[in-house]
């Protein structure tokens, strides 16, 4: 088949989920599984799809907005609760669940609250509003990121079939961070582990020997990183822009970064 991308849209919808497990992955990663009754028709077509978690604040009630013509219209009066954007790490349309993988990364809404989660707690969900979808087959998948981006990483090599190869820069912060991932595809994993001095994602990036032929790349992660990297490769390695998706998923400094994806 001939490598192609497509943009698909959903219907928005928000609901509020309720945790059902809490799981401490690595010492650094949270899972959390989330169930509603409208997760039986979650729709995720794309492993780098994203939704937007509303997180609840002490003894303030959770609201929800509705999808208006003009944008998100919450209901009058009401606090808003902060949001950001999280991937769906998987999700089981027959027992109604979306498992999200949070960074414990320290001070944030969203990080503070995944350290304490507990079964029972909510937490407000809306979308995918879209997924964006490789098809066809290519010579290798190239996919880059910080520990942000592994839910999407993760899913990426679980979801490739047997003769896909991947090659994956993974920034990590020590070696307990380190996941392993069932996969029918050929996988190569480069972890940099920021403890043990490996050199950044574009420094490895610049050293690597990527192989000939047409390659897919997904790169997310720190914003000027995942920039830097795109560049490198389209200017430095004539990959084509095309065929190269790059995200900023946090910007160091920065609470709530928005790199101008939709939402
Ligand atoms: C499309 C998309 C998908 C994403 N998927 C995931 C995902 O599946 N799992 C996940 O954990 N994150 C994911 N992210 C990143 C996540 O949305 C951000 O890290 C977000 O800023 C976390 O919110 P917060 O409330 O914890 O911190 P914020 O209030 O946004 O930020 C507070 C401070 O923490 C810093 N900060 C934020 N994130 C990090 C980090 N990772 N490391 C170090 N410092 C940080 C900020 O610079 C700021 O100074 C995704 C982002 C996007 C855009």
């Amino acid at each position: 088949m001939k490598p192609s991308v497509e943009r698909i849209r959903h219907e928005l919808k928000f609901r509020i989920a309720e945790v059902v497990r809490c799981q401490r992955l690595t010492p650094r990663m949270a899972r959390i599984t989330l169930h509603h009754s409208d997760f039986a028709q979650f729709p995720s077509l794309a492993y780098d799809d994203h939704v937007k978690l509303f997180i609840p604040q002490a003894g303030v009630p959770l609201a929800m907005p509705m999808a208006g013509p003009n944008g998100l219209v919450w209901p009058e009066g009401a606090a808003r609760p902060e949001g950001r954007d999280y991937t769906p790490r998987s999700f089981d349309q027959a027992r109604q669940e979306v498992v999200i993988d949070f960074v414990l990364h320290g001070d944030g809404p969203a990080s503070t609250w995944a350290a304490r989660a507990q079964p029972g707690d909510r937490l407000g969900i809306g979308g995918p509003r879209g997924s964006f979808v490789v098809k066809g087959e290519f010579d290798y998948y190239l996919l880059v990121g910080d520990e942000t981006a592994l839910p999407a990483i993760g899913r990426r090599i679980e979801e490739l079939p047997a003769g896909a190869r991947v090659i994956a820069y993974i920034e990590i912060a020590d070696a307990a961070e380190r996941q392993a991932f069932a996969t029918a595809a050929t996988v190569e994993i480069h972890w940099l582990e920021r403890a043990a001095g490996a050199p950044g994602l574009l420094a490895a990036i610049g050293a690597a020997d990527l192989p000939d032929g047409r390659g897919y790349a997904f790169i997310a992660g720190e914003s000027a990183t995942s920039t830097a990297i795109r560049d490198h490769l389209v200017t430095d390695r004539n990959l084509d822009s095309d065929l190269i998706k790059a995200a900023g998923y946090w910007r160091r400094g920065e609470a709530d970064h928005d790199d101008g994806h939709e939402h």
